[in-house]
């Protein structure tokens, strides 16, 4: 806990009152404030590396990469951008606001709460809190207390780097959130799972303080025998693997035909081997499940199932080896509920339009995996499917475009981040109307006052039209275009006078 306080009233009071002192507006202390962060990851790369191996049997590869390099590069995204982001915005206008400033400045919302999720513990705390900071919030950060080493590690480091009188963690499990979520925010920011999302929507709905719900969800991958399946397994089987299945893009379960499972099954036997040994457990790079609770719920899936690759557990470390099961019915316990772990079931479908209806009869998942050479069968499953976003030909990889917002749809979450969307996600977009005070201004306004006559409706109604905005911005052009010839002429006409008077 960091040394302000660690009553959540007196934190949200004091950040409160720091946010009300306007320090965390000025870009440049925003900027200050981003370094920092960085230099905090850059200084203390060994001890997250360390501390995400306690947590979660992570290697160094995956920590540097899918954790602290991804902090980093969203750091260096909003620095190179941030000046273009903070300024206002200038729409276009209509013909009646002629005379008018019309514009949109950007506000930060003001006490931002993060709370982060355990699976990338560092990454989805982070980033979020980078967004809030760019967009000149005070954040409070909750990061998971089911990755405790992560956790304490930004309990200690947070307050030597981040101005603590705007950025304050905060430690603890259920009921310290639950105290915490009874504070009036000025924004939350949530990511797990949907159950928990919907008290996270209660909770922010009593003060009505806007959220982002970054949640979970099956995430289903379709392939076609028109996919070349080795390329294909060895996309699906990086991304259902890493990070030992836990992972909120992670393919859930696959739909093919037959013909197609049986060449993937093969593929993949061969695929993990190579990727983790003939031993998963022995191999460095392959992680453990979170704790024992999940690791009994993910046990007891695997006793309904029909094992055709792995299956090994060891309860002693909460290993599970890399599983595929076949012959699975949509009524199993296996497809009622989103994996999180490394168990990969497969569901027969024949064609692009029986999965269509499976998908489209479940649940709206956070991404979906299409791997087909068939452009029409593409453009069919993204037409006629709902999910937070889609990778073709590949797993996982559209979260790491940062010009991708990234978010679920429907019980998979609300809101987007990541680059500029993080920014927009925590910035109040005001819209402002400057008017015009002349005597000119008001003669065009003045029709709006009682007496009310049907010739002033008329007068507005034509003032109002959309035609006129488009006939003003016609004319406009017209009129420019012309001015520009007449320039033009007049020149030439000064250049033939000058040439006259100095012959
Ligand atoms: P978790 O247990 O770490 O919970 C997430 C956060 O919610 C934690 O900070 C925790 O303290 C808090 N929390 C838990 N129960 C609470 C309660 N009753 N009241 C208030 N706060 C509570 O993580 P999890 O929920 O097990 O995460 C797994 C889920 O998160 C999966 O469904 C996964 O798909 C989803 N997820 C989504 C994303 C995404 O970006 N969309 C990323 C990671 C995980």
């Amino acid at each position: 806990m960091s040394s302000i306080t660690n009553h959540p009233d007196e934190i949200v009071h004091h950040l409160g009152n720091t946010f009300q002192s306007g320090k965390t507006k000025p870009i440049e202390y925003r900027i200050k404030q981003l370094k920092s962060l960085q230099k905090m990851l850059e200084e203390n790369r060994e001890e997250i590396i360390k501390a995400l191996f306690e947590d979660l049997h992570k290697s160094k590869f995956e920590s540097i990469l899918t954790e602290i390099n991804f902090v980093l590069h969203e750091i260096k995204y909003i620095l190179a951008n941030i000046y273009d982001w903070v300024k206002p915005e200038k729409p276009p206008k209509e013909f009646a606001n002629i005379l008018d400033d019309v514009y949109i400045l950007h506000e930060p919302f003001g006490v931002a709460l993060v709370i982060g999720a355990w699976n990338y513990p560092l990454q989805l705390t982070l980033g979020p809190v980078c967004g809030a900071i760019s967009a000149g919030n005070c954040v409070v950060i909750k990061p998971s207390e089911v990755a405790p080493a992560i956790a304490k590690f930004f309990a200690d480091k947070i307050p030597q780097y981040l101005d603590e009188d705007a950025y304050q963690v905060y430690l603890g499990g259920i009921p310290e959130t639950t105290e915490l979520l009874k504070q009036k925010f000025d924004y939350i920011f949530y990511t797990g799972s949907t159950v928990v999302g919907k008290i996270i929507q209660a909770a922010a709905s009593k003060h009505l303080t806007p959220t982002t719900l970054e949640l979970g969800g099956k995430s289903p991958v379709y392939l076609d025998k028109s996919a070349n399946i080795e390329i294909a397994a060895r996309r699906i089987i990086w991304g259902k693997f890493i990070n030992a299945g836990q992972t909120c893009v992670a393919p859930d379960y696959l739909l093919c035909s037959k013909e197609v499972q049986e060449k993937f099954v093969l593929s993949s036997k061969r695929i993990l081997r190579e990727f983790y040994g003939k031993d998963p457990k022995t191999s460095p790079d392959y992680g453990r499940i979170v704790n024992d609770r999940q690791f009994q719920r993910l046990t007891n899936l695997l006793k309904t199932s029909d094992i055709v690759v792995g299956g090994d557990t060891d309860s002693s470390e909460r290993y599970i080896a890399p599983t595929i099961v076949t012959n699975v019915k949509p009524s199993d316990p296996v497809m009622q509920e989103e994996i999180f772990g490394p168990i990969f079931p497969i569901i027969n479908v024949d064609n692009a339009y029986e999965a269509i209806s499976y998908i489209c009869n479940n649940e709206k998942p956070l991404a979906l995996y299409i791997f087909s050479n068939r452009k029409a069968d593409v453009r069919e499953i993204l037409e006629n499917t709902s999910a937070g976003g889609v990778t073709v030909n590949d797993t996982v990889m559209h979260l790491t475009v940062p010009t991708l917002p990234f978010g679920g749809v429907g019980s998979s979450g609300m809101g987007a981040y990541h680059g500029k969307y993080s920014y927009d996600t925590f910035t109040h977009k005001k819209s402002v109307l400057h008017k015009d005070l002349s005597f000119l201004g008001e003669k065009l306004s003045n029709a709006r006052y009682p007496p009310l006559t049907s010739g002033k409706l008329s007068y507005l109604q034509f003032m109002l039209s959309p035609g006129l905005t488009f006939s003003f911005k016609y004319v406009s052009h017209l009129a420019t275009f012309l001015l520009g010839i007449g320039a033009v002429y007049g020149f030439q006409y000064l250049y033939k006078l000058n040439s006259k008077a100095n012959n």
